[in-house]
């Protein structure tokens, strides 16, 4: 028995089950030969309650032991060398460039977690010494299982910015890796404990288990011991977990990012001055990685004559290449969604070139009634689509904004005095969505202390978080206040001294002077 098909609980290596599954090579178009097996019921009990075991040590680590811990991530990963990307590129199709990049950025959020974490002002301490003597700051949750998506085998799977995050929080980490890319969770997982070992974390502070059915999914979910999930994927992934969490009897919050159409406006002065470039800049960003990112720009929207912006995109996309898709089940949702939108009355404005087994990009086109009268129009189709909607003007153009659901993203496109004249879109836009961009385009997500990568329902579960940047470490912790504590009982973060020289709310004022 090879120990790559097999579970990681903690340190050990476990191979209970008998159902097995392999990973498609896209780029191939065929089935890799190594074998994984298949968490079972028991396995994915004993990760969860070896986690459970190390939250115990694992919450009262200092935050420099766990950013030594973090930065140790990074290094292995980075150690593995040509070997991890080889075999995400293997396993996703993804071109090594994007996978460098990718690991860069894995590396990069891991640091920059260590980094908030031993500044410590993260905790938000809040103090008010009035009677009763309050002081609040933010604990960990407890152990939570963390979902791999497909379309990041690094930056959004088993060390991406969900694990980085948790982690850092001081919570164990139970990860579902995603079935598209099972060797290189298993060669991250690696990296993990290694890291975890050489920095004398606590066996359990983070488990992998594989898994091609819903079962370990649900699992999990329903798992007593777990305190939270974060999870990036399908709508129909995140709602089913989000159902199965809510109606346990204890239940946890499901931090699901599940993806939107991310709208982009074009206002009618640019169209005319600029709608040229305009086209063939939305086609870039429609296309990158074959349109598998959740912020792809799959709606857009123009006021005014776009005669000359769809020639332009006509025009574009005949030079466009088929790309290879992830998994055979995501190409086959991309062709059934283009049929969808077909049957709710889109027409065909534009379509790449296409070959065998490959994802060619298309265009379609629709007027604002229709896509008012089928607002399934507007349901995101995972790949190189994107639905181009006319309107006569920017009223059409705000009635169509106000009956959006809830977005990752909505970009405006304008000039300076389109931007002026149409204040009231962003008022709207607002409402609808976690991230607003002018004369941008929403594919590439900074990793900072400002990003939100989030958005009301249907784009996540609930919109007050984000998954990318600093942000992120709040969905794993809660806040706990102490009230009319001794000082010695107190944490140290809320101490008069304020050991740490973080910044704390006392009594109204941020300071991070010590109280007298
Ligand atoms: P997915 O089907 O949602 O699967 C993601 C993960 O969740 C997998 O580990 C899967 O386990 C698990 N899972 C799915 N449904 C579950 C359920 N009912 N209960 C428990 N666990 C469940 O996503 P995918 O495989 O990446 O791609 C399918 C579709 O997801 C795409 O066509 C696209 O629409 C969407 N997608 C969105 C994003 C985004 O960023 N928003 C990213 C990637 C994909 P198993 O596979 O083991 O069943």
């Amino acid at each position: 028995m090879q120990d790559i098909g097999l579970q990681m609980i903690g340190n050990r290596m476990s191979g209970e089950g008998s159902k097995t599954f392999r990973a498609w090579a896209p780029a191939q178009q065929e089935w890799l030969p190594q074998e994984f097996r298949e968490a079972t019921g028991g396995e994915t009990d004993a990760a969860v309650l070896l986690a459970a075991k190390a939250f115990n040590v694992y919450k009262k680590t200092t935050a420099a032991e766990r950013a030594v811990f973090l930065r140790a991530i990074a290094a292995s990963l980075e150690a593995l060398g040509d070997v991890l990307l080889q075999t995400a590129s293997a396993e996703t199709g993804l071109p090594l460039p994007r996978l460098q990049g990718e690991r860069e950025r894995t590396c990069n959020q891991l640091r920059l977690f260590a980094g908030v974490i031993e500044e410590g002002s993260w905790v938000n301490a809040r103090i008010d010494r009035g009677t009763p003597d309050v002081r609040q700051m933010q604990i960990p949750l407890g152990p939570v299982a963390v979902f791999g998506a497909s379309n990041f085998p690094l930056a959004f799977s088993v060390a991406g910015g969900d694990t980085a995050a948790a982690l850092a929080a001081g919570c164990p980490v139970v990860c579902k890796a995603h079935p598209a890319h099972p060797h290189t969770s298993h060669l991250a997982a690696t990296a993990i404990l290694k890291a975890a070992q050489e920095t004398h974390m606590p066996e359990g502070v983070f488990s992998l288990l594989q898994g091609a059915t819903i079962e370990t999914g649900q699992a999990l979910a329903r798992h007593p011991q777990l305190r939270a999930i974060a999870f990036t994927g399908s709508f129909a992934g995140g709602k089913a977990l989000f159902e199965t969490a809510s109606s346990r009897p204890v239940p946890i919050p499901v931090y699901a990012e599940m993806g939107s159409v991310n709208p982009v406006f074009v206002l009618p002065g640019v169209l005319q001055e600029n709608g040229e470039a305009l086209a063939a800049q939305y086609l870039q960003s429609l296309t990158q990685g074959v349109g598998q990112f959740c912020t792809n720009p799959g709606v857009l929207i123009t006021a005014g004559n776009a005669d000359s912006f769809k020639a332009a995109l006509q025009r574009g996309t005949d030079t466009l290449s088929p790309g290879c898709m992830l998994t055979p089940g995501i190409l086959s949702a991309y062709q059934k969604g283009l049929l969808h939108l077909h049957t709710l009355g889109a027409r065909a404005l534009a379509k790449a070139p296409e070959a065998p087994g490959k994802a060619a990009a298309v265009l379609l086109q629709a007027d604002l009634q229709q896509v008012m009268d089928n607002p399934g129009m507007l349901h995101e189709v995972f790949g190189p689509a994107g639905l181009i909607v006319s309107t006569g003007n920017v009223e059409e153009m705000y009635a169509f904004a106000e009956q959006l659901e809830g977005q990752l993203t909505a970009t405006i496109h304008g000039t300076p005095a389109d931007l002026e004249a149409n204040a009231d879109l962003i008022d709207i836009l607002r409402e609808k969505a976690g991230r607003l961009l002018v004369n941008g385009f929403p594919t590439g997500v900074a990793v900072n202390h400002a990003m939100v990568h989030g958005g009301p329902w249907p784009a996540t579960t609930p919109a007050a978080g984000t998954s990318v940047g600093t942000g992120a470490i709040y969905r794993f912790t809660r806040p706990v206040c102490f009230q009319d504590f001794p000082e010695g009982l107190l944490p140290e973060q809320l101490r008069n001294e304020n050991p740490h020289n973080i910044w704390r709310l006392a009594n109204g004022q941020w300071t991070h002077d010590a109280l007298t």
